[in-house]
């Protein structure tokens, strides 16, 4: 039997007076690639800091491998890469290693001292992000696109079950973002990892996850591609021209 990994149940949540999700339901098991998508303010970070717990729902709920968010305590199962670079302070003295390093540190107990074991999996994801080769720079002389794969590598160097992205190829080029890209579809399909990503690379995101929650403020569509395809509600928004080109299912004949 395949593990609920997350799940929401008619989830609601408000700003003050203001609505930001309405009655959002959607569940996703051990190996699914989730993409979320939709407009500015839908809504969709607002969701990912629910399911982290950092946010209450004002009504519904949400479960993390079957638990509250506020009862969980298995955190060093999940790797989350927030959505601004401003977690990094660019005066803040530390090499790319020492930054990936704070990826498990966080989850250490007393003493937080890092072991062979450890030293292997922070060279694993510092290869994983092809930034070994800048491992003892310092972290606020990098550009934008490396600091956000150094951030990456620390969120993936705990190994964890569960990967949350908010918006993580912002400051990528396009090589970069391929890569990257491929890197996450390499993880998701050899290690079952499950994903989560916020994206606007709509037209990309296609090739890579397997399944799409459309939201703005409530759940326009949650589904697979190919359903996302024969979808009325998504003809309705993106014209059934742009709808085949983002799912990339028809691409080169391949129905
Ligand atoms: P998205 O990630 O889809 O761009 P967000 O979840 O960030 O959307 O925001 C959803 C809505 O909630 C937006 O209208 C935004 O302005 C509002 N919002 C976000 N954070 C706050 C906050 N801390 N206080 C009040 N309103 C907020």
């Amino acid at each position: 039997m395949s593990i609920e990994i997350v799940s929401a149940k008619e989830l609601c949540f408000r700003y003050n007076s203001t609505e930001v999700l309405s009655g959002v339901s959607f569940s996703i098991k051990k190996g699914d690639y989730l993409a979320i998508v939709g407009p500015n303010g839908s809504g969709k970070t607002t969701l990912i800091k629910i399911i982290l717990g950092f946010l209450e729902p004002t009504a519904g709920g949400v479960y993390l491998f079957g638990c509250a968010p506020s009862k969980f305590g298995n955190w060093e199962k999940i790797g989350y890469l927030p959505q601004k670079l401003a977690s990094l302070n660019p005066h803040f003295p530390a090499t790319v290693r020492e930054v990936v390093a704070l990826g498990l540190l966080s989850r250490k107990g007393f003493p937080k001292r890092i072991g062979l074991h450890d030293q292997e999996a922070i060279d694993y994801a510092l290869s994983l992000m092809d930034i070994a080769h800048i491992k003892d720079e310092f972290i606020g002389e990098l550009s934008g696109g490396q600091q956000q794969r150094v951030l990456i590598a620390k969120a993936l160097v705990g190994d964890p079950e569960l990967l949350i992205l908010d918006e993580p190829t912002t400051a990528l080029d396009p090589e970069g973002r391929d890569r990257f890209f491929s890197t996450l579809q390499k993880l998701n399909s050899e290690k079952k990892l499950t994903i989560i990503i916020i994206t606007h690379d709509i037209g990309t995101i296609g090739r890579y996850a397997s399944r799409l929650l459309y939201l703005d403020k409530r759940v326009v569509f949650y589904g697979g591609f190919d359903d996302f395809c024969i979808s009325k509600e998504m003809t309705d928004y993106f014209g059934e021209f742009s709808q085949h080109i983002i799912c990339h299912r028809h691409d080169h004949g391949h129905a």
